[in-house]
């Protein structure tokens, strides 16, 4: 029987994965997966790539993004994923250009920072680094299967986050692991953490919206509400501005938080989603397919896209 399971959280080297965007699909595919979501942060350079290997070796496949809003707690995060959203929308297009600008503003100061702490890495050095991560991830791929289809020559400059910076570090010998470098210099509270500028939660739902896709909230557990109550009220509010589903299961989330959120799902008829949050190397105890041990039911990401294709024929 075919398989019944998915993963719709993933992350690629076109983001601050380690794999290359085909090779995440390949990877879903050896572990027996039906289909699969790329969800790579502020961009969908990976999703031609993963979709043509996707179709090469007959999974499901549902192009994503996955977008920083502001927080309704200043020490939680608020991520959107957007499911079904045509990666040619001008929307699209002119939002993910303001997210990598709102990077391009930050990073220099988290390693302008880490400079003053002593820490001798340029901005330079983490490009290369995050570039020679990419190229690693597309030949790792070439080795495996000669019949993949090529890589383009020059993938687009990945999306740099704090995994990069996290990396660097590491591979400098400045900590001895990522968790090291997030928990010393890059989380919240760290030595070099800096904010980037977030869209407004509305922002970001219309604009998934408005390019065709499925807004869900990512990872509730990482909104730290204070409780239950502040939660169904986060949950409600999101709602109210359009969002259409839940990320049930996750790799952060135990299975007692997995049933509350999969009773909210049902309370306000949200989608329920799920997946792994897949890094490669960036996050290594994070098997792809894998929700804190659980699978992902296909029937969810079919339930995700049929919303989507049917957003796309009602003007
Ligand atoms: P950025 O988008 O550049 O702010 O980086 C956020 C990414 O860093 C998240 O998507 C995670 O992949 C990773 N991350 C955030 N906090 C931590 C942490 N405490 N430990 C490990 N990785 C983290
Ligand atoms: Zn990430
Ligand atoms: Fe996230
Ligand atoms: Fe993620």
């Amino acid at each position: 029987m075919a398989s019944q399971f998915v993963d719709l959280h993933t992350h690629s080297t076109a983001s601050d994965g380690t794999c290359a965007p085909a090779d995440v699909v390949r990877l879903a595919h050896a572990a027996g997966l039906a289909g699969l979501a790329l969800t790579d942060h502020d961009t969908v350079a990976g999703l031609p790539e993963a979709a043509a290997e996707a179709a090469r070796l007959g999974l499901a496949f549902l192009p994503g993004i996955e977008i920083s809003a502001i927080p309704p707690m200043p020490d939680g995060t608020l991520h959107i994923l957007g499911y079904g959203i045509d990666p040619a929308s001008p929307v699209l297009t002119e939002m993910t250009r303001a997210l990598r600008d709102a990077r391009a503003t930050r990073n220099p100061r988290i390693v302008a920072r880490l400079q003053e702490l002593g820490i001798d890495i340029t901005m330079d050095e983490v490009l290369a680094h995050a570039r020679t991560q990419q190229q690693a991830g597309a030949e790792r791929r070439e080795h495996r299967d000669q019949s993949a289809a090529p890589d383009p020559s020059d993938p687009p400059t990945p999306v740099i986050g704090r995994p990069h910076i996290a990396a660097l570090l590491v591979k400098r010998g400045v900590v001895p692991t990522m968790r090291d470098a997030f928990n010393e210099y890059l989380a919240q509270g760290g030595q070099a953490y800096f904010d980037k500028e977030r869209l407004t939660p509305r922002d970001a739902i219309t604009r998934i919206r408005q390019s065709g896709g499925v807004a869900v909230c990512a990872h509730p557990v990482q909104l730290r509400t204070t409780n239950d109550a502040h939660l169904e009220q986060v949950l409600k509010d999101l709602t109210d501005l359009g969002l259409e589903g839940l990320e049930v299961l996750h790799s952060d989330h135990t299975p007692a938080l997995t049933e509350k959120y999969s009773a909210l799902a049902d309370k306000y008829a949200l989608l329920k989603s799920g997946g792994s949050d897949f890094h490669g190397a960036n996050k290594k105890d994070i098997p792809l397919g894998l929700a804190n041990g659980r699978q992902i039911p296909r029937a969810w990401m079919d339930a995700i896209t049929d919303r989507a294709t049917a957003r796309k024929h009602t003007p």
